[in-house]
């Protein structure tokens, strides 16, 4: 059967008059803030004392955007007739935010948590070059990481609460002076 004429110009006008009467659901950002979950993919921070400089994140990256340099150290031995040991320092970090696609392989390879998500994504720049972030900046993120999720009820803690905690223990008794820390490692 042949359209009626104008049945088309009709049905346009229908939509518009229908869009016209709804509610405007354009954010005005930046007055208005997007409401982001808390793991939103913004900007990667780096918790430095964690990384051991073992390189998995930079070579997993796809888009080889992650710059490490290093220097090999040696320590003295832990204990007296001990080994000298060897160790990874870190002199420098950066991300290219203008290359990074935010696939978050680098958080997940990192087997130390040294990589984290931050939600905070306003970091345009005029100069494409500022958008590689040093060590420092990358640091000055870890500020704006939310807290991980209350553990499930009756959960297991995470080893790594109880070692710091065992950790902060040794600290206070220290420095509290309490009898037989002395020279301790
Ligand atoms: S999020 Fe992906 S692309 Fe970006 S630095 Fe990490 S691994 Fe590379
Ligand atoms: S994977 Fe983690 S520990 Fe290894 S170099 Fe990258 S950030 Fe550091």
């Amino acid at each position: 059967m042949a359209p009626i004429p104008g049945s088309g110009l009709a049905k346009g006008l229908a939509v518009t008059l229908r869009t016209m009467t709804r509610k405007s659901v354009t954010a005005q950002y930046p007055d208005t803030q997007p409401e982001l979950p808390p793991r939103s993919r913004g900007v990667i921070g780096l918790f430095e004392e964690n990384c051991t400089v073992c390189m998995l994140c930079a070579r997993e990256c796809p888009d080889w955007c992650i710059y490490i340099d290093s220097h090999k150290e040696t320590v003295p031995p832990a204990a007296p007739g001990g080994r000298e040991r060897s160790r990874n320092v870190l002199d420098r970090f950066a991300i290219d935010f203008s290359l990074c696609m935010y696939c978050g392989i680098c958080i997940e390879v990192c087997p130390f948590d040294a990589l984290f998500w931050s939600p905070e994504f306003e970091y345009a720049e005029t100069d494409i070059r500022d958008l590689t972030h040093e060590r420092d900046k990358l640091r000055e993120w870890m500020w704006t990481v939310p807290a991980p999720p209350a553990l499930d009820p009756g959960a297991e803690e995470p080893k790594e609460v109880a070692a710091a905690r065992k950790t902060a223990d040794k600290l206070a008794a220290a420095q509290a002076g309490e009898p037989g820390q002395e020279g301790r490692a």
